[in-house]
């Protein structure tokens, strides 16, 4: 289903009335990896809108690689993004980490997220097939092109076409970042599916000086949108603040940013 073979034109997922990913339109998500706080998420909603982006980020479950870890406010961060959506009129995003909440996340959300470590969780991929909601679907880190589009089947094979893909970077024997941002699974995964793709150069990358040039290489790639961690404080950040732009960073990159997308 997601193969070009079945359906040669390049899909575009609606977010909203006025929003969807695929089309001629870049479309940036923006906003912390966590949701802390009401203020936190206020601020950053206001801050990422004000720079541009069309849509906020932020985990309200977290999967964490410890379990000692924040591990998320859970159905108070939802909340608090949904105050956040009234506030600035932003659609959002968040994760959802297993079956039993798909139902509750997506009461609040525009947009599911599958995470890196949950891509090949059969069950998840299958519940959040039969929910009428647009499915951001992460890249696992040490996923093939192949079993990725394989995941995008166990969504869409369950009814829900609204399936984005999300490069974030793969576990390589590079440390020097903390991932291995793949920009050319853009390239490949343009070959071979007709579904949207959109990259994340924040776990990308691990560290907020890599995200601009990332970004605007993506962009130059034909990516159709871009997923970025900005926290109005990233050193109290309470998950990846050396991976979160400051907002004056992020407004900066928009700029730039958008320089790129024309020429793309
Ligand atoms: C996130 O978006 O904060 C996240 C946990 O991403 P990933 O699943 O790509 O690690
Ligand atoms: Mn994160």
């Amino acid at each position: 289903l997601a193969s070009k073979e079945v359906k040669k034109e390049a899909s575009i997922v609606r977010i909203s009335d006025t929003l969807a990913i695929g089309g001629k339109e870049l479309v940036v998500m923006a906003g912390p990896c966590s949701v802390e706080n009401e203020e936190q998420i206020i601020e950053s909603a206001i801050a990422v809108k004000a720079a541009g982006a069309q849509m906020l980020r932020g985990g309200a479950f977290k999967p964490r690689t410890s379990p000692y870890s924040f591990q998320g406010l859970e159905e108070e961060g939802l909340k608090l993004l949904a105050k956040a959506r009234e506030t600035t009129g932003l659609p959002f995003v968040t994760e959802v980490i297993d079956p039993d909440s798909v139902d509750l996340v997506a009461s609040y959300s525009d947009m599911l997220q599958i995470g890196a470590r949950n891509s090949q969780n059969f069950a998840l991929l299958k519940k959040v097939g039969q929910i009428d909601k647009p499915i951001l679907l992460k890249r696992g880190m040490s996923m093939t092109i192949q079993e990725f589009l394989m995941s995008a089947e166990y969504i869409m094979s369950e009814g829900n076409q609204s399936v984005i893909l999300c490069e974030r970077g793969i576990r390589t024997f590079e440390t020097a970042t903390r991932n291995t941002l793949d920009l050319s699974a853009i390239p490949v995964l343009k070959s071979k599916t007709h579904l949207p793709i959109v990259i994340d150069p924040s776990h990308g990358t691990g560290n907020y000086h890599y995200i601009a040039p990332m970004s605007f290489a993506a962009v130059a790639a034909g990516a159709d949108g871009l997923i970025i961690e900005v926290h109005p404080d990233p050193e109290k950040a309470s998950s990846d603040g050396p991976q979160s732009l400051k907002p004056k960073k992020f407004q900066a990159l928009m700029g730039k940013l958008r320089l790129f997308a024309e020429a793309a």
